[in-house]
């Protein structure tokens, strides 16, 4: 297969067909975002997009079941672009049941409701959306070029045309500081959206970033794993509403907690004062990064 630069994909995609519609990342500037430094953003023609897919067929005849659309926010493709992509995909892949594609809000919201429904009907089943938090101000440190009632708006904007979506949520995005607030306004957030996945990764800096810099510099404090951990309880405690299924599917977070709401609330609340009651000496070395 072909690929340009450092393959990206969610960990639940890991079994997925990896097309590359996209090179890079059209915002490539969050604070925190190592993943697209590199690469200068751009579009991959149809035609390529579909030689690729033509490929594929060859190699894995019709057993492909899920394909993840990459790279970064690969969704702001004209529309009418990724619809032939999705018809391609169907027709080369009749028994295809899933396929996704990152979308950050910023992205989301270029496109009418009406672009998202088309998208759906054409086969798109879900968009991985980091929205990181939904705090403005953790937000703005992050650079991430929406603020919360953008964030409610693009996920209200894909779960009402019927297409799938993951919300990922950064424990540690505000450091020490905003550790409540970005918390209970995450929360808040999603609360309005009611995804039908939330993912948690914890923060580590990763060097090249200006994130790295500010905590090199000591202006960013990491929280300790109790404190990420105390963060994580303060968020599913204010998460109200939602029937979403929460996963710590990343190997960066302390704690494996996972569960269903409304049912699983406790049960999660549960999982995270057992590990609360570990020595911190057990977990991994907050102030570990990622190269
Ligand atoms: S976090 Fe997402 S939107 Fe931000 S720079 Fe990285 S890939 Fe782009």
């Amino acid at each position: 297969m072909r690929y340009e630069g450092m393959v990206y994909r969610p960990p639940s995609e890991a079994g997925s067909l990896i097309i590359q519609a996209t090179v890079g990342c059209p915002h490539n500037r969050c604070t925190f975002c190592s993943m697209y430094r590199q690469s200068r953003f751009r579009l991959r023609s149809v035609d390529e997009i579909k030689e690729d897919l033509a490929m594929a067929r060859d190699y894995y005849g019709d057993s492909v079941r899920t394909i993840f659309l990459a790279d970064g926010n690969t969704i702001v493709m004209k529309t009418d672009h990724l619809v032939e992509i999705l018809r391609c995909i169907r027709q080369l892949f009749p028994a295809v049941e899933r396929i996704t594609s990152y979308g950050s809000a910023r992205f989301i919201t270029k496109k009418k409701p009406a672009d998202w429904v088309a998208l759906r009907e054409a086969g798109l089943s879900r968009i991985h959306s980091g929205m990181e938090s939904g705090d403005d101000e953790v937000l703005r440190l992050q650079n991430k070029g929406v603020d919360a009632q953008g964030i409610v708006r693009a996920g209200q904007m894909i779960k009402d045309a019927g297409i799938e979506l993951s919300e990922y949520i950064i424990v540690g995005a505000g450091g020490k500081t905003l550790s409540e607030q970005h918390a209970q306004n995450s929360a808040r957030v999603l609360n309005r959206i009611n995804p039908d996945f939330i993912r948690l990764r914890t923060l580590m800096p990763a060097q090249g970033t200006p994130l790295y810099d500010m905590f090199k510099k000591g202006d960013f404090k990491l929280l300790s794993p109790h404190e990420a951990l105390a963060e994580t309880r303060l968020f599913i405690e204010h998460l109200e509403g939602i029937s979403s299924t929460l996963y710590s599917d990343h190997i960066s977070n302390y704690w494996n907690v996972s569960g269903k709401f409304p049912g699983d609330k406790e049960a999660m609340l549960k999982q995270i004062d057992h590990a609360l009651s570990l020595d911190e000496k057990q977990f991994r070395d907050p102030l570990q990064v990622r190269l």
